[in-house]
């Protein structure tokens, strides 16, 4: 059988077009929710033939890591992509890691069409679909694009164009959930025109940012969803549904956000300039989350990184401290784009975000009580596949998902 080896794993070509589906900020209970109460009759159908699974996303918990990590099928420690947001160790300045430079490793989607596969990616943002688009010829044999910028879709740069006439649906808003609905339904199409090998459709997590498990906002967009997994099990594809990070409530009672401003603390604690903090979640679409987290790397200008370390473990609401060779050894992260310590918020309820400056948080948007993610209480993500699986290894990543597809389907 033929096998194609990136990355230092090795897949098996897949019998069937195999589709992996990262539904973005999916903590399980929206599916285990929305199951019960009878609104995804396609899912409870498809896991009654195949797996209804739990596995770990990459730390940070946040999307690029994760989803550099599902096509890579390696941790950002191999890949380079930890973040958004970062110090650049050749300039030392603050910018942002979606450009596709970055990124150090090839994807599976780029190995498979050297090896002679169809591979179509489809994403909600633009800026994920460059990273993930990365390495892929557009001869007629792979697609990229995004809903975001569906209209500018065109052969040259996506291998496809006239994508919204082949969906069937105008380029969506930005901030909503027919973006994600958009990537779902050119899945179904593409599954059905191009029959490709490899297929990933990868959504954007502002419905799950703003309405908790079971909220009637929730439970919509994933009624929405069952439509379009049963038309992809119907269409033949082998399934593999996994989200690159969960989702928890973030705020105090009165519904404000449970954060600390930890440039603020320490720059009280140890003098200004002295430290700084950089919040990988940055990036330009903050409206949903505030750029509030719950990972942050410090950088120590001057003090003693242990003396930075105890001022950070001495507030409440940190669950992780831990040294840069420590930490990017335990999370299996680029040490050369982390800062001098890794630092990870939660605390007894789960819900401590990290912020840098109070005045450099813009909250103005968030018209419900923050969600986010980013922490070890967001590592937990459901894996569910139409196909039963063999073989498996605990504990399953979420960045399996290809090799379960290729290597793990028990074929009935
Ligand atoms: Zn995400």
């Amino acid at each position: 059988m033929k096998t194609v080896s990136v990355n230092g794993r090795d897949y098996a070509w897949p019998k069937h077009p195999l589709a992996v589906i990262c539904c973005d900020g999916s903590e399980p209970a929206y599916m285990e929710i929305a199951m019960q109460a009878g609104l995804m009759p396609n899912l409870k159908r498809i896991i009654a033939k195949g797996e209804n699974l739990r596995g770990l996303s990459v730390i940070p918990s946040f999307t690029n890591p994760n989803n550099l990590s599902i096509v890579t099928g390696r941790p950002p420690a191999v890949h380079g992509i930890c973040g958004n947001y970062l110090i650049d160790p050749a300039t030392g300045t603050e910018t942002m890691m979606n450009d596709p430079k970055w990124l150090r490793a090839p994807t599976i989607f780029e190995a498979f069409q050297k090896q002679g596969a169809k591979v179509a990616v489809v994403t909600a943002k633009d800026k994920l679909r460059l990273l993930l688009g990365k390495g892929l010829v557009f001869d007629g044999t792979a697609v990229a694009f995004s809903s975001e910028k569906a209209d500018k879709a065109n052969l040259k740069d996506n291998g496809i164009g006239n994508v919204c006439a082949m969906v069937g649906m105008p380029v969506p808003e930005v901030y909503s959930a027919e973006l994600s609905e958009f990537v779902f339904a050119a899945g179904v199409k593409l599954l059905a025109t191009m029959t490709p090998d490899l297929m990933y459709l990868s959504t954007t997590d502002y419905v799950q940012h703003k309405y908790a498990p079971g909220s009637a906002g929730a439970n919509a967009f994933y009624a929405m969803m069952d439509t379009y997994v049963g038309a992809l099990d119907d269409g033949g594809a082998t399934l593999v549904i996994v989200a690159d990070h969960g989702m928890k409530d973030k705020h105090l009672a009165d519904g404000s956000p449970d954060v600390i401003y930890l440039q603020d603390v320490l720059d009280q604690r140890l003098g200004a300039g002295k430290t700084k903090v950089i919040l990988p979640i940055t990036d330009p679409y903050v409206v949903h989350h505030g750029a509030l987290g719950s990972f942050a790397t410090v950088y120590a200008y001057g003090p003693a990184v242990a003396d930075v370390m105890a001022e950070i473990s001495a507030q409440p609401g940190i669950d992780v401290v831990l040294k840069k060779d420590d930490g990017c050894a335990r999370y299996e992260l680029p040490e050369d784009r982390m800062g001098d310590i890794i630092v990870i918020s939660g605390g007894p309820k789960g819900s401590k975000v990290i912020g840098t400056s109070r005045h450099k948080h813009d909250l103005s948007g968030l018209n419900e009580p923050l969600r986010s993610h980013g922490g070890l209480t967001e590592q937990e993500v459901p894996i569910i596949t139409n196909r039963k699986l063999k073989n498996l290894h605990a504990p399953l990543r979420n960045f399996d998902a290809f090799a379960l597809g290729c290597n793990n389907i028990v074929e009935s």
